[in-house]
């Protein structure tokens, strides 16, 4: 005799949030919570380099609005995101008396969106958080989408949930602090944006690189909007990232394996131009994509100043590129451009599969040319 007791637990969630953009945010974020609370005690976590930048002022705003407040930092740069920091921030959050009741501010890059993110997931059960983004990256990518996660030993982000903040509050006056190569290696997912899913957006870049570079207020307030409209509307049509999502990994197969190659130096960015040419070409050799508009990406990913080879042994390269998320059944998956603005599918899905050998041929065209 089997007894079988039934928990319905299904649930109609709305997880909505507003992502806000203007010049001198930073300043009106207390203020803006005072007005729609999300706790009772804030705890903004930073890191090492933005402590003193920003970090304190913040804290200063919120004690100005008489809104209860703590300043955590982490040391600055990827080793942050493991389990020890967030088991340190745990500890400090607690320390600082937080509970059930407060929210967490993630102000820094991506480091500190994904680990605080990730954190804010697990401490409590989980306590609502807010982004402030402060690198070009964090502010057109990953503070939006909900993804958090920390790496171990084994790679890179291999832990985390998807869990969304309840706001987004981009300042792009930050950027102006922000070091040079920061800026540029961001601009590879600005352009990738432009490839994947918008043609005028694409053009738009190759008309105002120059501004651009030098941070033009009206320019750079544009390519933070247009990209986060972008994201957006990926992320809404495949929250869970079940097929098309995967169109914002568009060059990021070879990235990752780059990105492992080096040991970690180069940045993001970079990785995702020399991987934003390659994923190209084989689409161009698999008959997706032009060989014009190869060209063409290729030109604006060389006028900002992002590199387009880097060097690698192709076996080391291929071996590395199993360590991908988007390897299916031991199979190496890569999303494709049809044309400047619009990415292939193949039967409605974005992932396509390439062999090894194919990949080989492709890879020793490229080395060669
Ligand atoms: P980062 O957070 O390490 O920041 C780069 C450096 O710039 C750091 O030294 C930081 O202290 C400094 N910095 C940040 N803002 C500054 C400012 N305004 N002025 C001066 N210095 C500043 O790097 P990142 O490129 O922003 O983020 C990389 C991370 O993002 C990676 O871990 C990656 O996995 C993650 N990521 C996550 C998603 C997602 O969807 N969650 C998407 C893309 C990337
Ligand atoms: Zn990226």
């Amino acid at each position: 005799m089997i007894e079988n007791i039934r928990l319905n637990l299904q649930r109609v969630i709305d997880e909505s949030y507003d992502i806000l953009i203007g010049y001198g945010l930073l300043e009106n974020i207390p203020l803006d919570l005072k007005r729609n609370p999300l706790g009772n005690k804030y705890a903004i976590i930073t890191d090492s380099n933005l402590k003193d930048l920003y970090g304190e002022k913040l804290l200063e705003r919120f004690r100005e609005e008489n809104l209860n407040a703590c300043l955590i930092d982490v040391p600055a740069g990827e080793e942050s995101k493991s389990l020890d920091t967030v088991g340190y921030l745990v500890g400090k959050l607690l320390e600082n008396n937080l509970d059930r009741k407060s929210a967490v501010i993630a102000l820094g890059g991506g480091v500190v969106g994904d680990l605080s993110g990730f954190t804010a997931s697990i401490f409590m059960r989980g306590i609502p958080y807010i982004q402030v983004p402060t690198t070009l990256l964090a502010q057109v990518d990953s503070s939006i989408g909900g993804k958090t996660a920390v790496d171990t030993i084994e790679g890179k982000n291999l832990i985390g949930a998807f869990y969304q903040p309840k706001k987004v509050y981009i300042d792009p006056s930050l950027l102006k602090t922000l070091p040079k190569r920061e800026f540029i290696s961001g601009l590879a997912e600005v352009i990738k944006y432009g490839v994947i899913y918008d043609r005028k957006f694409f053009e738009y870049l190759e008309k105002n690189i120059n501004e651009i570079k030098r941070l033009n207020e009206e320019k750079l307030l544009h390519i933070i909007r247009t990209s986060c409209i972008i994201k957006k509307s990926v992320v809404e049509e495949d929250p869970r990232d079940e097929n098309k999502r995967a169109i914002l990994n568009y060059g990021h197969t070879p990235a990752h394996a780059l990105e492992r190659l080096s040991g970690y130096k180069c940045l993001h960015g970079e990785a995702v131009s020399v991987g934003m040419r390659i994923s190209g070409w084989i689409a161009v050799r698999k008959g997706f994509w032009s060989l014009d508009e190869w060209e063409r990406q290729n030109r604006l990913i060389e006028s900002f100043g992002l590199p387009l080879e880097m060097d690698f042994e192709i076996e080391e390269f291929i071996k590395a590129l199993y360590y991908d998320k988007k390897v299916e059944g031991g199979t190496l998956m890569f999303v494709f451009p049809k044309c400047i603005g619009e990415m292939a599918s193949i039967n409605g899905k974005y992932k396509i599969p390439v062999s090894e050998k194919e990949l080989r041929i492709f890879l020793r065209e490229l080395v060669n040319n």
